[in-house]
């Protein structure tokens, strides 16, 4: 892959665990329907090293699900230093779990990457009393190590992405998939899953709830399953292509007009392990 130009990039995103323990009503990458597991890092490694021959995003972010609940979130640190030394590089966590990681934070000031911690409801007290906890624990963390930090606190409402619930799901289908594109808060978010290139979270993910919910069978989620990412191997004009692809077809499955849930977090806390 070596006589591959890079091509520069604005975002680059991975998730590195599909497990959350919040089920926010409305997660783009659907992780509040439980699902299950983390990427190894064996696997990942060759994914990032695979796209790094051929992109240089001028931020990539690791998230997910709940990236701390990866066992291997350090090695994802320090690859994604490695990799792309000149990129902003961003964990972004619910905040909830750094217990889990000893030594998180020294990580995160050795490497430079940026913490970027989602608030999500507030609503639920539950959940609001374990965020101010964790927080303050950050903030004091920071203080003393100096690594950077955002706390975004404006997208805790959630839009649909699709109507109806688990196995009632449905994609919106509103006719005009440019309405859909322009609307569209993931539209930037292009993502690395299972080694390949996908346009975005909803896209890529569709894949991990179908056989729960036997999205397959149903006639209207079929064009959007059918969806192919790229390669890393892909020749190059076709990767341009993919950037500058803008509305497509696709983005039939999502809104054109955006509506938010009323209830941002369904609080189904658990023990913080997968
Ligand atoms: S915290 Fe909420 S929005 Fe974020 S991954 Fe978990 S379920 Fe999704
Ligand atoms: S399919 Fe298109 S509109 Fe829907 S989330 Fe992806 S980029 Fe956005």
């Amino acid at each position: 892959m070596s006589d591959w130009r890079l091509i520069s990039i604005p975002f680059l995103e991975m998730d590195i665990a599909y497990a959350c323990d919040l089920h926010c009503q409305g997660c783009s990458h659907y992780s509040n329907y439980g699902i299950k597991g983390t990427v190894p890092f064996a696997e990942g490694e060759v994914w990032l090293r695979d796209w790094a021959a051929r992109l240089k995003p001028g931020t990539f972010s690791m998230l997910g699900g709940e990236p701390a609940l990866n066992p291997d979130l350090f090695d994802y640190l320090r690859l994604a230093q490695e990799l792309w030394p000149d990129s902003t590089r961003i964990l972004i966590s619910n905040g909830l779990n750094h217990h889990l990681r000893p030594g998180l934070f020294d990580l995160l000031a050795e490497t430079k990457t940026r913490l970027d911690i989602s608030f999500h409801s507030h609503q639920d007290k539950q959940y609001v009393e374990r965020f101010n906890e964790a927080l303050i624990a950050i903030e004091v963390a920071r203080a003393r190590l100096g690594f950077d930090m955002v706390l975004r606190t404006k997208e805790y409402r959630f839009h649909r992405i699709y109507q109806g619930e688990g196995a009632g799901m449905r994609p919106f289908e509103d006719q005009d998939p440019v309405a859909s594109w322009k609307a569209c808060q993931n539209s930037s978010c292009c993502t690395i899953h299972q080694g390949m290139l996908w346009k975005c979270p909803p896209l890529a993910y569709l894949g991990l709830i179908k056989d729960r919910f036997g999205l397959d069978r149903v006639e209207a989620w079929k064009p959007y399953l059918a969806y192919r990412p790229l390669a890393p191997t892909v020749p190059e004009e076709e990767l341009v292509r993919f950037f500058l692809a803008g509305a497509e077809s696709v983005c039939g499955m999502c809104p054109a007009k955006l509506e938010f849930h009323e209830q941002g977090l369904i609080s189904k806390q658990r023990s913080g392990k997968d």
